[in-house]
C-alpha cells in the first residue's frame, strides 16, 4: 500500500501531520467549491462511487452531527452504509472489541467509524486488526477513525473547526488567537486543539474556565511543546477584563454525563462562569466569531438564543462543514485522492535510543569492592543508585516493588543509604549475593522499573560487568505495567486484553499510547 492516505487511521489528530490537514483543507475547499458550483462532473470526482466499498459506524455513545454527517458522506460516495446497534450486540454478551472488529473486517468493510466511552479504542484496533490484514494475507488494513473517545480526543471535529476557522481566516495560516470557554477538563473537542491548532504558524490560546473544569496539565503543556502562547482565566467575565481579546471563541458544553458528584453541585455557579450575556456584547472586537461543536442546551446554553441572527454565529456553518471535511477524509483513507501530496508524511516513532549503558570497567581494576555490611561480596549482583533524591520511604516501596517484579526473592537485603554527592540525598541498594546475573530483558524491565540506577554484576569479588540504566523511550509488553486511567481502553479493569504501552515525553514522563494519559515513571507499576 504505497498510497500516502489509503488504510491509515485517525486516532488523534497528530495521526495527521499539519502538511496532511492542509492538504485535507485544501480538498474540502475544493469540494465546497465543486458543490456551489453545481456542475456534476467536478462533484463526481469526489465520489468513491462504489456500492461495496464498506464503511461501519459503531457508536457506543450518543451522537448528532457526528454520527448524521458521517452517514451523509457515505450516502454521498454511493457506498455500503452500516451501523452496529450496541444494545443489541454481543458487546453485552461480554465480547471484546477486538473480535467484534475482526468480525465486521471480515464482512469485508474497510472504514469503522467509532465513538466510545473508553479512551484509546481506535489506536488499539489500529493495531490489532493490522496483524489480522498480515494473518490472512489482504491486500488492504481497515482504517479506524475516532469519533470521540471519553475525555481523550475528537479529532473529525478538530478537521471542521480548523477548516471552519481558516475558512474566517481568509485561508491565511499565518496566526490565530482563539479563546477555548467551558468545560475543558472533560471536553475532547478542545484536547484535539493542543496539536491541532498547529496547522497555524503563530498561536495564541486563551482557557476560560473555572477550577474545576481546567484544561489538563498536559494538553496545556503539550501546546506550550507546540510553542503557543497560553493564558489562562476562570470565567467569561474576568477574560473581559483586560484588553487583548480573542476574535474567535470557541464554546464547550459542561460535560455533565463525566462529571463526579462534587463537581455536579456546583453546576449551575460553573455554566454562570462560562455562559455568554447580553452585556458582553459590546466588549468584543469588531468581527468576533462564536464556534461550538455542539450540541448547547436548550434550557441552559452556554451560546444563549439571543445570539443566533447575529453575525457572530459562526457555529452553523460550523456543523455543515463536518460533513465535507468528511467526505474528504473518507476519500482519503479509501484512496481515491490524495497522490499528490507532497509534503511530510506522518511516521511511526523509531525506538532509537538505546537506554542500557554499557560501563567499561576493565580500565578500572580496583573498582570498589561491594559489601552488604561487613560481608563483602564475591558472586551475585547489586543494584545501585535507585531513586535516588526520593524519601527514604518512597524507596523501601520501590525497592519492594522491583524485587516482586523481578522475582529476586531470596538471600539478601535491600538498603537505604545516603548517595556520594551529597549526605542529603538517600538512595536505595540491593544486594542478591549468589544471584545470577540477570537476563538482557530482565535488564531491560529494571531500567524500565527504576531508570537512573546502576546494575552491577560481581564475579571474583571485583564487579565485572557494569550498566547505567535510563528511561527507556518506549515501555510495553513487560508485565505489571498499567495505565492509571480508569477509561483507558488498556486498563486491566476492562479485560480488553491490551498490552500497556508508554511513551517517553521530552520531560522524562511517560505517556499512554492509548490515552495519552501523562505518568511518573513509578505510576506505570501497578
Ligand atoms: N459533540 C461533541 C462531542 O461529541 C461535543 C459535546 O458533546 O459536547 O464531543
Amino acid at each position: 500500500m504505497n498510497h500516502p492516505f489509503a488504510g491509515r487511521s485517525m486516532a488523534v489528530i497528530n495521526d495527521f501531520t499539519r502538511d496532511e490537514r492542509r492538504y485535507v483543507f485544501t480538498k474540502t475547499r475544493e469540494l465546497k467549491e465543486a458543490l456551489e458550483s453545481g456542475d456534476p462532473a467536478r462533484i463526481e470526482r469526489f465520489r468513491i462511487s462504489d456500492p461495496d466499498f464498506g464503511i461501519y459506524e459503531v457508536f457506543l455513545e450518543d451522537s448528532t452531527r457526528t454520527k448524521e454527517s458521517f452517514k451523509n458522506a457515505a450516502h454521498f460516495h454511493r457506498a455500503k452504509l452500516s451501523a452496529l446497534s450496541s444494545e443489541s450486540s454481543s458487546f453485552n454478551k461480554g465480547e471484546s472489541y477486538k473480535d467484534t472488529f475482526i468480525n465486521l473486517a471480515g464482512y469485508d468493510n474497510r472504514i469503522f467509524i467509532i465513538r466510545s466511552k473508553l479512551e484509546g479504542v481506535c489506536r488499539w484496533l489500529e493495531n490489532a486488526l493490522s496483524d489480522y490484514s498480515r494473518r490472512h494475507g489482504l491486500s488492504w488494513k481497515p482504517s479506524f477513525i475516532n469519533a470521540g473517545d471519553g475525555r481523550h480526543e475528537h479529532p473529525t471535529q478538530e478537521l471542521l473547526d480548523e477548516f471552519t476557522f481558516l475558512e474566517d481566516n481568509s485561508w491565511d495560516y499565518s496566526s490565530i488567537h482563539v479563546a477555548l470557554v467551558g468545560d475543558l477538563y472533560h471536553g475532547r473537542t478542545v484536547h484535539s486543539k493542543a496539536d491541532g491548532l498547529n496547522v497555524f504558524d503563530s498561536v495564541q490560546v486563551d482557557l476560560i474556565a473555572p477550577d474545576v473544569l481546567e484544561m489538563p496539565d498536559y494538553y496545556v503543556q503539550q501546546m506550550r511543546r507546540n510553542g503557543f502562547t497560553v493564558r489562562t482565566f476562570p470565567s467569561i467575565e474576568a477574560y473581559l477584563q483586560q484588553s487583548h481579546i480573542a476574535d474567535k471563541w470557541y464554546f464547550t458544553r459542561p460535560q455533565l454525563e463525566r462529571m463526579g458528584d462534587r463537581v455536579l453541585k456546583r453546576k449551575d455557579e460553573l455554566r454562570e462562569m462560562i455562559t455568554f450575556q447580553h452585556r458582553f456584547l459590546s466588549m468584543l472586537p469588531e468581527g468576533t466569531i462564536f464556534y461550538h461543536p455542539l450540541p448547547r442546551n436548550k434550557e441552559n446554553a452556554e451560546l444563549p438564543g439571543f445570539l443566533d441572527p447575529l453575525p457572530l454565529n459562526g457555529w452553523e456553518r460550523q456543523s455543515a462543514n463536518g460533513r465535507l471535511v468528511r467526505i474528504i477524509l473518507v476519500g482519503l483513507l479509501a484512496g481515491l485522492f490524495g497522490e499528490d501530496f507532497s509534503g511530510k508524511q506522518h511516521q511511526e516513532m523509531p525506538d532509537v535510543e538505546d537506554y542500557i549503558e554499557t560501563v567499561n570497567t576493565s580500565d578500572r581494576p580496583a573498582v570498589k569492592r561491594y559489601s552488604e555490611g561487613v560481608h563483602p561480596i564475591d558472586e551475585g549482583i547489586v543494584i545501585d543508585h535507585i531513586c535516588r533524591g526520593d524519601t527514604a520511604q518512597e524507596i523501601r516501596e520501590h525497592m519492594g516493588k522491583i524485587v516482586s517484579i523481578l522475582g529476586l526473592h531470596g538471600k539478601g537485603g535491600e538498603w537505604v543509604s545516603t548517595s556520594q554527592e551529597s549526605r542529603e540525598k538517600f538512595k536505595g541498594i540491593i544486594f542478591r549475593p549468589g544471584h545470577r546475573p540477570l537476563s538482557e530483558k530482565e535488564i531491560r524491565q529494571l531500567a524500565a522499573i527504576t531508570p537512573g540506577s546502576t546494575l552491577n554484576i560481581i564475579s571474583a569479588g571485583a564487579v565485572k560487568e557494569k550498566f547505567r540504566l535510563h528511561t527507556p523511550p518506549r515501555m510495553y509488553k513487560i508485565s505489571g505495567l498499567s495505565c492509571k486511567n480508569e477509561l483507558c481502553i488498556s486498563h486491566p479493569d476492562h479485560h480488553e486484553g491490551v498490552d500497556p504501552h508508554f511513551i517517553k515525553t521530552d520531560e522524562g514522563t511517560m505517556h499512554c499510547l492509548y490515552c495519552d494519559e501523562s505518568h511518573t515513571f513509578k505510576e506505570v507499576w501497578r
